[in-house]
């Protein structure tokens, strides 16, 4: 099997390169390295399963050889970066969309996309299921975002539906663990550097919006039971335990022994007050659920960013 990952060098690109290369197959990482990062895949580069060529999927993509899976995983993905690169996160859900299918198209490859919880906007209906439609701000800031991912999914389908190709959809929810990176601007590498740097916590709002958080292990786990399925509409992955950012903050703090204080800063504009995956689907039709409870992923999440910190230099306490 042969499987080129766009945004292979990303957070959860790059955990993919490693699941599917134990899996014995031929990784191609495409990659940009706007918000991934070399490092993340630096450990492959002599791997023979594994090659890696720079490209920015918003412009044509050319790939030698056959190829039997791709899986579209390039996009900024954290509100502060899509805030800063606000038409690469457009271009790459639509124009980058349209390319990763055409070339699953060419090639006869199955195609998954890395779709978003974020496609539910600020939900009114909690936890969220999969024939939600949402509610989401078209001309919010996270709208580049949000409505990139939901015409994401649309030409998808389409090339499902018109041109037969064998696709999938993942709604990622909030995913943690290591690769991250630390000045990624959300909350766990926000809390998580704060606690290590001995500085305030910095929670937005009151702190009483909720999120689920998923360990990294779990979700890839999760997506290549989705590859390996015949689903071609859209299925949630996520950790369904709800919890809200002031309790994570705390949480984070005790895992990092950290005597920090708690402060409070303004909400960002839009910021969805409640976010939580109904699985029944995933369960149900994939017969997967996360194994990897909050305090162990914290654990590992931590044991990365501080060795991460310590090599980088930077002020411990
Ligand atoms: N958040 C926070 N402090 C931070 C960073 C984020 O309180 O330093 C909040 C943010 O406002 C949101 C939640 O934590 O309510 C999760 O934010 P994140 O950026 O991780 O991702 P989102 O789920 O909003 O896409």
């Amino acid at each position: 099997m042969r499987v080129v990952i766009t945004g292979g060098a990303g957070f959860l690109g790059s955990h993919l390169c490693d699941f599917l290369i134990g899996k014995g197959w031929d990784v191609l990482c495409l990659d940009n390295l706007i918000t991934g990062a070399e490092s993340n895949i630096a450990h492959l580069r002599q791997h023979p399963s594994f090659r890696v060529q720079p490209q920015d999927v918003s412009q044509h993509i050319e790939v030698a050889g056959a190829v039997d899976a791709v899986l579209h995983f390039a996009s900024p993905a954290s509100p502060p970066d899509y805030l800063k690169f606000p038409i690469q996160t457009l271009k790459v859900g639509a124009l980058g969309t349209h390319n990763a299918l055409g070339l699953a198209m060419a090639k006869k490859a199955r195609f998954l996309l890395a779709s978003t919880s974020e496609c539910y906007g600020d939900p009114e209906v909690n936890p969220q299921p999969e024939s939600y439609w949402g509610h989401v701000n078209p001309i919010g800031p996270r709208g580049v975002y949000d409505e990139a991912k939901r015409f994401a999914e649309a030409i998808t389908m389409a090339y499902h539906r018109y041109h037969g190709v064998d696709t999938r959809i993942v709604r990622i929810f909030n995913t943690y663990g290591p690769r991250m990176r630390l000045n990624d601007g959300r909350a766990l590498p926000n809390f998580l550097y704060q606690a290590l740097a001995g500085e305030p916590i910095t929670v937005y709002g009151d702190g009483k919006q909720t999120r689920s958080f998923c360990y990294v292990s779990d979700l890839i786990e999760g997506i290549y039971k989705l590859l390996e399925s015949g689903e071609h509409e859209p299925v949630n992955i996520g950790n369904p335990r709800e919890i809200t950012i002031l309790e994570f903050a705390e949480r984070v703090r005790a895992v990092a022994g950290a005597d920090v204080p708690i402060v409070f800063r303004p909400l960002p504009q839009d910021d969805p007050k409640q976010r939580c995956p109904d699985i029944t689907k995933a369960r149900r039709i994939l017969h997967w659920e996360p194994k990897v409870d909050l305090e162990e992923g914290l654990r590992r999440t931590y044991e990365f960013f501080r060795k991460q910190m310590a090599s980088a230099g930077a002020k411990l306490e």
